[in-house]
């Protein structure tokens, strides 16, 4: 079931609200970005995320097929969230990194482990 979460970045330049289900479990990648990050993900419609502050302090870094838009915030370098298209239809999504969401506790929800380390 979805429920309303907050998050952002770490100085708070960064702030967001979104619609995520976590009752199932978050995505660990072990890619040369996520791995290095250690992000937890869930990934939402980009309609059930707003970003609510901090646009024009995010830095855009893409790589491998520049395909999902790693925005981190210029200042505090936190990626607390990033922008992609899903590839089953193109739709616009959002990956939250769920160790950024106000209030929940990272390590109590279930992981699913992805490999993606040929990213
Ligand atoms: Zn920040």
């Amino acid at each position: 079931m979805k429920q309303n979460y907050t998050g952002g970045c770490q100085c708070g330049k960064v702030r967001y609200e979104a619609a995520l289900d976590l009752s199932g479990p978050v995505i660990a990648c072990n890619c040369s970005r996520c791995g290095r990050l250690g992000s937890l993900l869930a990934f939402a419609p980009a309609g059930d995320f707003k970003l609510v502050a901090g646009e024009n302090d995010l830095t855009d870094y893409q790589f491998n097929k520049h395909v999902i838009h790693h925005l981190f915030c210029a200042t505090c370098g936190i990626e607390s969230f990033a922008r992609g298209k899903r590839p089953s239809d193109g739709a616009d999504v959002v990956a939250v990194n769920v160790r950024c969401l106000d209030g929940v506790e990272a390590d109590a929800l279930q992981v699913k482990k992805v490999d993606g380390r040929r990213f």
